[in-house]
């Protein structure tokens, strides 16, 4: 579903009166992905607390009680009490390796229900009043399972009504059954389980409004962040050749400037060699594609983060390559100059040149700690891109004043 659907979707159930705990298809989908982790969580814990309590139970029946006068019986619920803690053991498993909300969910359930249905036919094998406190004792099954399992309110009654008219049934139909002994006892479980779902019911509630909420805010925060980095996308990149513009210039430059920095930091201005006339011989369109393809050669000499391209209009483009030492500088340009010159974009429209399409650089640079040659960086540049032009195109300068002048021509 579209970000927009899913907002949408949140609102409207937003609106539906509280108290209805099932969204809209999807919407429950998302719900019950988004806790399922936390409910995997709930019923490890929940099914390992209630094995360790079965084996402590079965370790003192075995071992600290008399079994010897009805040792058939005994092993008998013996075998009762292994097929229940495999039902349990096997439910733990399942949950665990569920990958679904719905796998979590039937494995839940149909645990329950089984281990409900177990214990009234082993308990049943033996008589009088220790089965009727067995069977009491795990009527507290499906309600400690609503809680700790962080069941739907759906779930916890479908699991508590289908287990607790089980026992009913089981005790009911006891040979033995004292109605003045079991009415009282079997109206404090129906109060017991009342109260659980009434709690679940509230706590299920409760927890679909906090998603609600939280999915809302998250959505729209995410909605936000997208369309802000759109807008920046669309005001710092050059539409023609997908290049930062000379707006994302102006603030990189101001950053890099305003940051210390060790080691020299390369400013340099680089323009398209007779790019009138590639325009007046090929066309406009030509002439576009030529700018887009030395963009990118451009911008694929530069070093990840660290380095930073721009057009600046026009057919110009200036570079900022910060920590270099002083000899890389001069293998940067090198490496710019003929990174152009290798894309062989044939330029027939100027008599005396090579016939390719070339670029002039001209470099300022910039040392820790020297204020004077921050300010006057940019007109340093562009002058010593002049002078690369003036000197016969198609090479770079380095502007005198912070260093030695150099100049590079081509091989
Ligand atoms: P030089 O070697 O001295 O730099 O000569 P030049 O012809 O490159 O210099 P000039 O600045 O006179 O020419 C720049 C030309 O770039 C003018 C214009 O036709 C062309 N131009 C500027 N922007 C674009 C553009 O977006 N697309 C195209 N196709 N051409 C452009
Ligand atoms: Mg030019
Ligand atoms: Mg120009």
């Amino acid at each position: 579903m579209r970000r927009e659907q899913l907002i949408a979707e949140v609102i409207r159930n937003l609106e539906t009166p509280p108290g209805v705990l099932a969204f809209s298809p999807t919407l429950e989908e998302h719900y019950r992905t988004a806790i399922s982790d936390r409910r995997r969580r709930s019923m490890i814990i929940a099914s390992s607390i209630g094995l360790s309590v079965l084996a402590a139970f079965v370790v003192q029946r075995a071992f600290f009680t008399d079994t010897s006068a009805d040792p058939e019986t005994f092993r008998r619920w013996l075998a009762t009490m292994a097929a229940i803690g495999a039902v349990s053991f096997l439910t733990l498993v399942v949950t665990a390796l569920s990958r679904t909300h719905r796998a979590i969910d039937r494995a839940t359930i149909s645990g329950v229900v089984a281990v409900g249905a177990l214990v009234c036919v082993g308990f049943r094998v033996e008589s009088g009043a220790a089965a009727t406190v067995g069977i009491y004792c795990f009527m507290m099954v499906p309600l400690a399972a609503a809680d700790l399992a962080s069941l739907h309110f759906r779930q916890a009654l479908t699991a508590i009504v289908v287990v607790d008219v089980i026992y009913a049934v089981a005790l009911v139909g006891d040979p033995e059954f004292d109605m003045t002994l079991h009415v009282p006892a079997l109206l404090l479980v129906i109060s017991v389980s009342a109260m659980t779902l009434w709690g679940n019911w509230r706590d299920d509630r409760d927890h679909r409004a906090l998603f609600l909420f939280l999915t809302r805010e998250r959505l729209l925060s995410e909605d936000t962040a997208e369309r802000n980095a759109e807008l920046r996308e669309m005001t710092t990149l050059d539409p023609l050749t997908g290049i930062p513009n000379r707006r994302a210039f102006e603030e990189r430059f101001a950053e890099t400037m305003a940051a210390p920095h060790d080691a020299t930091l390369a400013v340099v201005m680089i323009d398209i060699d007779h790019f009138k006339a590639f325009n007046d011989h090929y066309g406009h369109v030509e002439g576009d594609r030529c700018l887009i393809a030395v963009a990118r050669a451009l911008a694929a000499e530069m070093r990840g983060n660290a380095d930073f391209i721009a057009r600046l209009g026009g057919e110009e483009f200036v570079a900022l390559a910060p920590g270099l030492g002083r000899d890389d500088v001069v293998t940067v340009l090198e490496r710019l100059r003929r990174a152009v010159e290798k894309l062989s974009i044939p330029h027939a429209g100027i008599d005396g040149a090579d016939g390719l399409v070339t670029v002039s650089l001209g470099c300022a640079l910039v040392e820790n700690g020297d204020p004077r040659a921050r300010r006057r960086v940019l007109e340093r540049a562009d002058a010593a891109l002049y002078a690369a032009k003036h000197a016969g195109r198609n090479r770079w300068t380095i502007a005198p004043d912070a260093a030695a002048d150099q100049t590079g021509k081509p091989a």
